[in-house]
């Protein structure tokens, strides 16, 4: 049992670390409460803090983590590519061969650019959009996330029509006047919405599972449903995949479910770890940027020679080792026994997810944002302590997703498994 004592140099790292770091940590959801463990080293399923303490990880730095911790393949890539130098400021061959590769996976993209994160991808993408439409609104879902830029950092709205609000201080009300919501899994709510607005209307932009209320699932037929009601009205549709881009499937989400969006986000997992975002879409979309078109978008990082070069090795490794096979099925079975001990315990918990995601709600299955808020949400952190004490670290809140690896193996999870029935 790994108690307060055993934290102690995480407990004074957090003291020195927020005097100099806003809360001690370098993005807010890091922050556990009272503090959190440092991080000394990471390997396949275990994150291990500076006192010794060893957890089976299951936050696995919130999904590029794919094959769990310092994968050898990938670090062999990064270490190639080192002595190459890593970083030039000029094109490479090892964007060309990864742009190709993910092109070749997903149906969406005839072109694609590299960025350093998934918030520069959805940045651009929709700069892109309204540039390509000629249009500035585009609709979000309650509760999606798709990184920290201002148009996108907009509270769930009270109703499906209403014009966004800022979510934090430092956003102009007019930088997010032409962000709209609709509810996840309403179909004709979003239709109102899209048709009332379709004139202004550039894009929807969806998490087509989302991840960071969730994982909340679509109902059958709804992302169907909504690349038919957005081809009907010339909006675009972009499907924000830096979570589930490689990680349902080789081909994201629209590859699990067959709907094929007019434009897509990658991050995470693409990079193997590193920083990296990708946006691509049709080609006459793509033309549209810089230097090709007049929509602008840059970066001195961007299409980074390691992120590009562990890229690659990931991709290779995911189809050549079949994956996504052996990852799914862990998170099929994890989700399975979880049912039956919060069955057995009698709770009134629900067991969501879907491939490698799987996660329990302090409540019942919630289908959007709205039913997602009703979970108890206290009730969750106090047992994310408990097993935390347990050697197990899931992400601190109960809205992140659970993220299983190809590295964790049956003894990890069957010790999470149990620690899940002494917890709950
Ligand atoms: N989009 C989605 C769906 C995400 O989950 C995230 C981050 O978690 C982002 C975009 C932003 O990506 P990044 O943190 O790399 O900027």
């Amino acid at each position: 049992m790994i108690s307060e004592v055993t934290l102690e140099k995480s407990r004074q790292m957090y003291e020195k670390a927020k005097t100099l770091i806003p809360g001690g940590v370098s993005s807010p959801v890091r922050a556990i409460k009272p503090y959190p463990f440092y991080t000394a080293s990471a390997n396949g399923s275990k994150i291990k803090d500076l006192d010794g303490n060893e957890y089976i990880d299951y936050c696995l730095a919130y999904g590029p983590a794919l094959l769990g911790h310092n994968h050898p393949v990938i670090k062999e890539a990064i270490k190639a590519q080192l002595d190459k130098g890593w970083l030039y400021g000029t094109p490479t061959e090892l964007e060309v061969t990864l742009a190709e590769k993910i092109a070749g996976y997903y149906p969406s993209i005839d072109m694609l650019r590299f960025v350093s994160t998934g918030t520069e991808a959805t940045m651009s993408a929709l700069r892109l959009a309204r540039g390509f439409t000629g249009r500035n609104k585009f609709i979000k879902i309650e509760g999606g996330f798709h990184g920290a830029h201002d148009a996108v950092l907009v509270k769930a709205g009270s109703g499906a029509t209403t014009l966004g609000e800022p979510d934090s201080l430092g956003i102009p009300a007019d930088f997010t006047k032409y962000t709209l919501q609709a509810p996840y899994n309403d179909i004709e709510a979003m239709s109102e919405l899209v048709e009332k607005n379709r004139n202004e209307l550039a894009a929807v932009i969806i998490e087509p599972v989302l991840g960071n209320i969730g994982p909340i699932t679509p109902l059958p037929g709804y992302l169907e449903e909504l690349r038919k009601l957005t081809l009907e009205n010339d909006v675009l549709l972009i499907f924000d995949e830096v979570i589930t881009g490689f990680r349902l499937a080789m081909g994201g989400a629209q590859e699990y479910f067959g709907v094929v969006p007019d434009m897509t986000t990658l991050g995470k997992i693409v990079g193997g770890g590193l920083p990296i975002g990708v946006f691509g879409g049709k080609r006459e979309i793509m033309e549209m940027i810089s230097p090709s078109g007049p929509v602008y978008q840059a970066g001195t990082f961007s299409g980074s020679p390691c992120s590009v070069a562990a890229g690659i090795a990931v991709l290779d490794y995911l189809e050549q080792e079949k994956i996504h096979e052996k990852v799914n099925s862990k998170g099929d079975y994890i989700r399975a026994v979880l049912a039956e001990i919060v069955e057995d315990e009698g709770l009134d918990y629900s067991v969501c997810g879907i491939a490698s995601m799987f996660k329990i709600f302090f409540g019942a299955e919630p289908h959007n944002y709205q039913e997602a808020l009703k979970c108890d949400k206290e009730g969750y952190l106090a047992f994310f302590h408990r097993m935390l004490a347990s050697g197990v670290f899931l992400p601190p809140s109960q809205f992140e997703t659970n993220f299983v690896s190809a590295a964790h193996s049956e003894e990890d999870i069957e010790k999470t498994l149990k620690a899940y029935t002494e917890n709950l």
